[in-house]
């Protein structure tokens, strides 16, 4: 693009003028106008620039001056920048700043490499940073630096890159500990992340909001719901609530309480803010929404309009969500097309929600046509939904043109194949069926495995598939085939299409003694949970329509009450029905 280049060269002209051989003046610059105009952030890369080249010329640069320009440019940087979409101008002014820096000997300062570390951090620039961190020795880094190289690469994803550091790091403090913590989230490694905070805390460390919160974001992921209980009391005990501007905190807690199912506790820490926010309504009314209490939810958001708060976009991703569950068509679409009135222009995920809405209420045809006429492209998993609409209300036409669609743009992931499979299978199109499947072993496309976790004494315990890696094996497998005599006594009989079971866990194959995860977790929760306890799992996938059936039966000869967050809802199991009414 020429007008980049053009900027490219109007930034080099700017500060490849002259050497600086000069080096440092000692002199203070706090008091200088420059200086001050420099330290206001914000500004774009090529302003930081031209006030730079105002300092040079009136004086020589101090490490106070690269400081501030380093810090200017990381806080003028966008979060994940794509070098390909045009943050150019951020790479080259990291790159000139460096540079700079280098020549005039600012390097042999720690500040300025740890405002170096930190903009590269910034830009995603892992390498660069690392090779900055490798390449000054051991003694001219300090905590600071140890810190920002962890967190760099916890933020781009990099767990391995910020353990192996963090384990060779002179000296931890909190915040290291934290940023080990986020990076573990950041990776999707709950399980570990409680791990990590389990020996923050051994070695004596007190947590702060920061790290609180994060702990509340693993909790919620893997609905443990003591654990989480156990923070609220540590905030509660510490004094946390009464410091003003922790709504953060609270809105991590309503969060937990709403995807662990506990309703109650929500409610009652959000009736316990004293100054609630846009974002803390949003958690509250999305978290009755996917709880199954869309009216609920819908009425929540009525209220907020009518207390003078103004929706944002995420708002209406959950308000549109809580009308998909409470099945209300006319409503969401109203919503929907009220959205420009609150001055929020619909986005992709919209869009989404407004084809769910109404593919789940059956109106697939109409659901169609939003995808296909809307601004933007939708995303695989918005023709996902639409699928699943496609499959529950078995309609083959549009299903058949959804699926070829969702294995054209995901060739890889074996989910799309198996969905398509079962559409011909429950149809009875075998031919077409065979050939799906036959098409998905040429190509070697894999099913994303299913985790199921239950939290019990303060650990959680994770299964997979036919898993026997538990203590308990033998224990559950027993009680599973004992549960599995006795239900089809009260009328269980196993799903007769058990070649969509197959289809569906690639686990199973070959072996007649294996369940799907949320049943070991199941069998696990009834052989160690108190009767007087619900049973809580997490499943990163959707419940199978076998084991839905299953657990409603198990929920009605054990007389427990079993609860079930898959990847998209909640599912109450009590005395033999579901919160969901099979309908999910
Ligand atoms: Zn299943
Ligand atoms: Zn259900």
């Amino acid at each position: 693009m020429p007008a980049r280049r053009h900027r490219h060269r109007f930034l080099a002209a700017l500060v490849g003028l002259r050497s600086a051989a000069a080096g440092f003046s000692t002199a203070p610059s706090q008091g200088c106008p420059l200086h001050a105009a420099l330290a206001r952030r914000g500004a774009p890369a090529a302003a930081a620039f031209a006030l730079y080249s105002r300092i040079r010329a009136a004086a020589s640069p101090t490490p106070y001056t690269f400081s501030l320009l380093l810090a200017s440019l990381a806080s003028s940087s966008p979060r994940a920048p794509s070098p390909a979409a045009g943050e150019c101008d951020g790479l080259a002014a990291a790159g000139l700043a460096h540079a700079q820096a280098l020549k005039c000997g600012a390097l042999a300062h720690t500040v300025v490499t740890n405002c170096l570390l930190k903009l590269y951090c910034a830009l995603g620039l892992l390498t660069d940073a690392r090779r900055v961190f490798d390449t000054t020795g051991a003694a001219a880094l300090d905590a600071v630096s140890w810190n920002t190289i962890v967190s760099g690469y916890g933020k781009s994803g990099d767990l391995e890159a910020a353990r192996e550091l963090f384990v060779r790091m002179p000296d931890r403090s909190l915040v290291s500990w934290s940023a080990m913590v986020d990076a573990c989230i950041r990776a999707e490694q709950f399980s570990e992340a409680l791990r990590v905070f389990d020996r923050m805390m051994e070695e004596g460390f007190r947590p702060d909001a920061v790290v609180l919160v994060s702990m509340l974001k693993a909790c919620a992921h893997l609905g443990a719901v003591e654990r989480g209980r156990w923070v609220h009391r540590y905030l509660e005990a510490e004094g946390f609530g009464r410091r003003p501007g922790n709504v953060m905190l609270e809105t991590a807690l309503v969060d937990m309480y709403s995807k662990c199912g506990c309703m109650e506790e929500a409610w009652q820490v959000f009736d316990g803010v004293r100054s609630h926010d846009v974002v803390l309504w949003n958690a509250m009314i999305g978290g009755l929404a996917t709880n199954g209490h869309g009216k609920r939810a819908i009425e929540l958001f009525r209220r907020m309009l009518e207390k003078g708060f103004v929706p944002n976009e995420s708002t209406f991703v959950v308000v549109l969500c809580a009308c998909t569950h409470a099945g209300r068509v006319d409503e969401g679409k109203q919503v929907f097309r009220s959205m420009r009135d609150h001055g929020v222009e619909p986005r992709r995920e919209h869009y989404g929600c407004l084809a769910d809405l109404l593919g789940r209420a059956g109106l697939v045809e109409e659901a169609e046509a939003v995808l296909l006429d809307m601004p933007m492209e939708p995303h695989a998993s918005q023709w996902g939904s639409l699928m699943s609409s496609c499959l529950m209300h078995n309609n083959i036409v549009v299903g058949e043109r959804v699926g070829k669609k969702l294995i054209e743009l995901e060739p890889d992931d074996g989910g799309r194949y198996v969905v398509l499979f079962n559409l011909y299978a429950v149809n009875g199109l075998w031919e077409d069926a065979k050939a799906v499947r036959q098409m998905m072993e040429e190509r070697g496309a894999k099913k994303e495995t299913g985790l199921s976790f239950i939290e019990w004494n303060g650990l959680v315990h994770e299964f997979m598939s036919g898993d026997t890696r538990h203590p308990q094996t033998r224990m559950i497998y027993a009680l599973l085939e004992d549960m599995e005599r006795r239900l089809q006594l009260i009328g269980y009989v196993k799903d007769t299409s058990r070649v969509l079971i197959d289809m569906d866990d690639e686990e199973d194959k070959g072996s007649t003694l294996s369940y799907h995860s949320e049943r070991l977790a199941l069998a696990f929760g009834i052989l160690n949970i108190p009767h007087d306890m619900p049973i809580r799992i997490v499943k990163n996938l959707r419940v199978c329509r076998d084991c839905h059936v299953h657990a409603k039966l198990v929920s009605k000869l054990y007389q427990r009450e079993i609860i079930v967050r898959d990847r998209h809802r909640f599912h109450l199991f009590r005395d033999g029905v579901c919160s969901c009414n099979d309908y999910w």
